[in-house]
């Protein structure tokens, strides 16, 4: 007889009632994942996962493959007097509401990601496919220049500037020149630096093939080019994307093109001198890829915060977002991703940095609202995940008692069906059915003598499980039925015959029918009479 384990025990219930190894759970029950998974369960995710970092822009949710228009969105967001003209048009249209609602979001609100889908919806924009983010900056200028006059202005003053060019013979001196808008400028990497690029693709002389001088039909003319009007806001679109007619596809320039704090337009502007404050302008915004094509792969935004008195970077990856105390270019060597857009702002500009630009009241106050309901909906959450968490940690304790408590202490006993009892044992979560001792019933409606289905166990522990689990019927001492102990006993008296059993064992059979045996008959154990 073992208190606790037999040594014959495999694993599987044996027949031993003391012996709960074969119960028993062999780990640990990982408690707090349960109870994560319980909370979750019945209070949904926890809210204040989205609750805003003190000091941190909000993130924009990709819907797909929304990250050019979310790395789009946050550069124009920190673009002051951009934000500052979006709030002030008096909305008339879905898609600046969109944009008012957003961006008034991004400012007031408490949450650290937003769902620009609403706003994507307005545009019609099919969020599961990328499009070059170039090519969507610019239809979302011209885009806002349809919606309003206004925005119109606000467009051509930020972001307009005019570029010269004059086509010349250099045989006969024959020329003419040419102007052009732009709101963003292409540029090729013929260069190092960003510099070398500009210069290269403005002072450069181009020759036209094609375009035979209309005086000496020489196929001499050039091209060459300077910016008449510098635009406010410069956006260079580097030039990675390279159309290979060849492979009628485009293949990507990888080449690492160098850029500082800032730029020096005046060896690209007309009548410009070195040095000359028109000239200098301030790098503000990095949009970066990552990939090989420009409708696919990854975008993401490096965008400087400028407050009243200090200035940060932040790097914007949708939702994702992070800070950099210093300028973060170069790029640390083995970064994978590619500068693809450069915003720059002229520093005689002077925007209000002071963060007071307003949005429309009826937004701040229904952005108010939701925040409120949003630290309601986390009080909530916090009171009723607590409860569950106090209740099954409670019961996890009362768990671990009973636990530890199976084996009777005394002389009172229960019975219990040892296969419920492995299973409450063994529980990873908290079961609920009640004890099934109908299960070790004999033929006669009594306690079987089928000791691979049960075991003893304590007071405390069968009163712990009445209470909470229900059950039955209640089978202790004195609970075994006669007319199947008499039948036993005769068996084992003649098995004894067959085996060579120790001679105090034998003896114990021979006395009374107290013998215990398995189902293979292989194993004997003799006990006090029960
Ligand atoms: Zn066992
Ligand atoms: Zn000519
Ligand atoms: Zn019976």
């Amino acid at each position: 007889m073992y208190n606790g384990f037999s040594e014959t025990c495999t694993g599987e219930i044996c027949s031993n009632p003391l012996c709960y190894r074969c119960i028993l759970s062999d780990r640990k029950r990982d408690l707090q994942m349960f109870i994560q998974k319980k909370i979750l369960k019945t209070c949904g995710a926890d809210p204040s996962f989205h609750l805003k970092y003190e000091n941190l822009p909000v993130g924009l949710k990709n819907l797909g493959a929304t990250c050019y228009m979310n790395t789009v969105l946050q550069c124009l967001y920190f673009t002051p007097s951009f934000k500052q003209h979006i709030y002030s048009v008096e909305v008339k249209e879905n898609t600046l509401f969109q944009l008012q609602k957003m961006y008034a979001s991004l400012q007031y609100g408490i949450r650290k990601d937003y769902d620009p889908k609403a706003f994507a919806d307005s545009l019609n924009l099919t969020t599961g496919i990328q499009q070059d983010v170039q090519e969507f900056f610019l239809l979302f200028l011209s885009y806002l220049e349809g919606i309003d006059e206004r925005l119109k202005k606000m467009v051509n003053e930020l972001f307009l500037g005019v570029q010269v060019y004059e086509n010349f013979c250099s045989v006969c001196n024959w020329k003419s020149e040419g102007v052009s808008n732009f709101q963003q400028l292409s540029v090729h990497l013929d260069g190092n630096s960003i510099e070398e690029c500009m210069d290269q693709s403005f002072c450069k002389v181009e020759q036209l093939f094609d375009f035979p001088c209309p005086d000496c039909k020489n196929t001499s003319v050039g091209r060459r080019g300077k910016i008449k009007n510098l635009p406010t806001i410069l956006n260079i679109h580097l030039m990675r994307f390279v159309y290979d007619p060849s492979l009628h596809a485009k293949y990507k320039v990888h080449k690492k093109i160098s850029f500082g704090k800032t730029l020096d337009l005046s060896t690209v502007y007309e009548g410009g001198s070195p040095g000359e404050p028109d000239c200098l302008y301030t790098l503000y915004s990095v949009i970066c890829h990552y990939g090989e094509t420009a409708n696919s792969g990854h975008y993401v935004a490096f965008v400087l915060e400028e407050g009243a008195t200090t200035s940060s970077w932040n790097f914007f990856d949708d939702i994702s977002v992070k800070k950099y105390s210093s300028f973060p270019f170069p790029l640390p060597a083995g970064t994978q991703l590619t500068p693809y857009i450069l915003m720059y702002k002229k520093q005689q500009f002077k925007e209000d940095k002071s963060g007071a630009h307003t949005a429309p009241k009826e937004l701040v106050e229904s952005i108010q609202r939701e925040s409120e309901q949003f630290l309601d909906d986390i009080k909530k959450f916090k009171f009723t995940s607590n409860l569950i968490k106090d209740k099954l940690e409670a019961g996890y304790l009362q768990y671990r008692e009973v636990y530890a408590n199976l084996a009777p202490v005394d002389e009172k006993y229960y019975w219990i069906n040892a296969v419920w009892l492995k299973k409450w044992c063994r529980q990873e979560e908290p079961i609920s059915e009640p004890i099934n001792n109908s299960e070790i019933l004999c033929e006669h409606d009594k306690l079987s003598f089928n000791l691979n289905k049960m075991k003893k166990i304590s007071k405390l522990a069968w009163a712990y499980f009445v209470e909470n689990y229900g059950g039955g019927p209640v089978f202790t001492k004195g609970s075994a039925c006669r007319e199947c102990a008499l039948d036993f006993w005769d068996r084992a008296k003649a098995l004894a015959g067959k085996f060579e059993i120790k001679a105090s064992l034998t003896k114990a059979c021979k006395k009374k029918p107290s013998i215990f045996k398995d189902n293979d008959l292989l194993h004997f154990y003799a006990s006090r009479e029960w």
